[in-house]
């Protein structure tokens, strides 16, 4: 069934179309920042419908661009709107927008990378929940730049683990885009061949909800993939209670070999003398068959499996810091692998 269109909480000036504020700013899509803007009204407010209520509460947009969201979100009337640009050429055009909800929103506009802002200094007090209450009135919006997008969900889920940045301040939700693969990826459940490093480390913190597609066709310029949003609240207590560093190398090395038996990832997480044998007492401990594949293994059961690691190095510490890739040169381990 169609979700019901909500009404309009703030009615805003006429305002140029998106296309005309390209036209008119002369502002031509940059590839490296992954400038792909949605034109089309109709689905620019259904990514604003997934994120749900929104009045009164606290927005905080990754990537506004030209302001299609923008709009969208400010017409629903939140308190606040925080929206985080790379790309100055954007500013005059979200100061427009800014200028046309004076009085009614309090707009910052901050011209920065969003993978190097602290979210957290433009959150109002006031807004702040305890984790194990609902989630609080701030939601993370953003048609996410693809170059961005999986370092940014890997580093905020270290971040909600921890509790710091925006989630010092509660449990709060997102709605973002991906690329449709890497959307799928991140919602796949067990036995789904889609489900990888990313699926567990999302599912382990976050519920993960595939809201809807969009098709490339939407936006200009077309990239070469589709869309697709995802949401993700928080849990209050996560599925394997272990450190993020821990459980990220655990789950890395069991999806390195996605065909094979899990046990050969497993084995790569200690130096080839004791390889097989470790890799078979943390298998027994976590009472997990060998030749089960990756994606064969529910969340709780890698739990098992981290845990089972977690006892084998306090045993040999010298494993903990064993990395397989150590020779290799580090590029960014986040974004290396993680799908
Ligand atoms: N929100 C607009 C829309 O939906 O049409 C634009 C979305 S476009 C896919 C991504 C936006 O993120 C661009 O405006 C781009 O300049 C911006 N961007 C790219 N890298 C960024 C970064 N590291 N930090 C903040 N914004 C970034």
């Amino acid at each position: 069934m169609a979700a019901a269109k909500q009404a309009l909480k703030i009615r805003l000036p006429p305002l140029p179309s998106i296309k005309d504020v390209i036209k008119l700013y002369k502002l031509r899509a940059i590839r490296e920042l992954s400038q792909n803007f949605l034109m089309e009204p109709r689905l620019i407010d259904k990514i604003v419908r997934a994120a749900g209520h929104i009045e009164n509460n606290v927005v905080c947009e990754v990537g506004p661009g030209p302001g299609g969201i923008t709009r969208s979100i400010i017409q629903q009337g939140p308190r606040k709107l925080v929206l985080i640009e790379k790309d100055p050429r954007f500013i005059p055009t979200l100061e427009l927008l800014a200028d046309a909800c004076r009085g009614k929103v309090d707009v910052d506009i901050v011209t920065g990378d969003i993978l190097k802002t602290d979210i957290s200094q433009f959150l109002p007090e006031d807004t702040k929940h305890e984790w194990t209450d609902s989630p609080p009135p701030i939601n993370l919006i953003g048609n996410l730049p693809f170059s961005v997008s999986t370092i940014l969900m890997v580093r905020w889920l270290e971040m909600i683990s921890k509790r710091e940045g925006p989630w010092s301040f509660g449990r709060a939700r997102m709605t973002l885009t991906f690329q449709k693969e890497v959307a799928e990826r991140m919602a796949a459940c067990i036995m789904d061949k889609q489900r990888c490093r990313l699926s567990v480390m999302c599912q382990n913190w976050c519920s993960v909800k595939y809201k809807f597609d969009i098709p490339g066709a939407a936006f200009v310029p077309k990239p070469d993939v589709d869309v697709g949003v995802v949401t993700l609240t928080p849990m209050k207590q996560p599925i394997i209670k272990l450190p993020f560093k821990l459980i990220e190398k655990v789950v890395r090395q069991i999806f390195s070999m996605r065909q094979k038996y899990s046990i050969r990832g497993a084995q790569t997480l200690f130096p080839e003398e004791v390889r097989e044998e470790m890799a078979l007492r943390m298998y027994k401990m976590a009472e997990i068959d060998p030749i089960t594949r990756p994606f064969q293994i529910a969340t709780g059961e890698f739990g098992r499996l981290c845990e089972a690691y977690n006892e084998i190095i306090k045993i040999y510490p010298e494993f903990e810091n064993y990395d397989m890739r150590a020779p290799k040169k580090k590029i960014d381990a986040d974004v290396e692998a993680i799908t």
